[in-house]
């Protein structure tokens, strides 16, 4: 039923990952996740939501009362906690150590983000969606240039997102899902 090539590459497995930890998202803005991982070895994951304990913005139907979605580029912070700083905040919690690791997102990075991953020593991170734009743009290189961190693109293939599609559809363990 499905070509043995749709087997996800280690990139779409993780990417893959930081879309089904979006699912968990609580912000209205849009859903981010995020997936540490080091030596193909998951270390944490986190999606944008408000800091621990405080209501979510999809509970009580706002982010702010006057705004309906957080946005960073407004002049008010986002009040969650973006799913890469949640992804860090998840390890240093259980002492994990992010040194060295890669970061998979859904969104590119926010400069606040994109700093924390650089300091927390996280050296690769793949992406999905751009998200940088203007001045921001200048300012993201400029923190490029100045660590060893490489940002890198990705997308997950039709075949794989349509095979992973068919898991999640159906019983996965199934022999009509086994790659042939
Ligand atoms: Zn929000
Ligand atoms: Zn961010």
């Amino acid at each position: 039923m499905y070509d043995i090539s749709s087997r996800p590459t280690w990139d779409e497995y993780f990417m893959m990952l930081a879309k089904l930890t979006a699912t968990r998202s609580t912000c209205l803005a849009f859903p981010v996740g995020a997936a540490i991982v080091k030596d193909r070895q998951v270390l944490s994951t986190g999606y944008n939501g408000s800091p621990s304990g405080s209501a979510h913005c999809t509970t009580q139907g706002y982010c702010y009362p006057e705004v309906s979605a957080c946005n960073v580029e407004k002049a008010l912070p986002s009040r969650s906690v973006h799913a890469e700083a949640n992804a860090i905040a998840q390890a240093a919690k259980h002492g994990i150590s992010t040194g060295g690791a890669s970061i998979y997102v859904t969104l590119e990075p926010c400069l606040s983000c994109l700093k924390l991953i650089i300091s927390a020593g996280i050296r690769e991170v793949f992406y999905e969606t751009t998200f940088n734009s203007g001045d921001n743009l200048k300012i993201r290189d400029l923190l490029l240039q100045g660590s060893s961190i490489s940002l890198i693109q990705i997308q997950v293939s039709d075949a794989t997102a349509h095979r992973s599609a068919a898991f999640l559809l159906n019983p996965t363990s199934v022999e009509s899902l086994v790659p042939n």
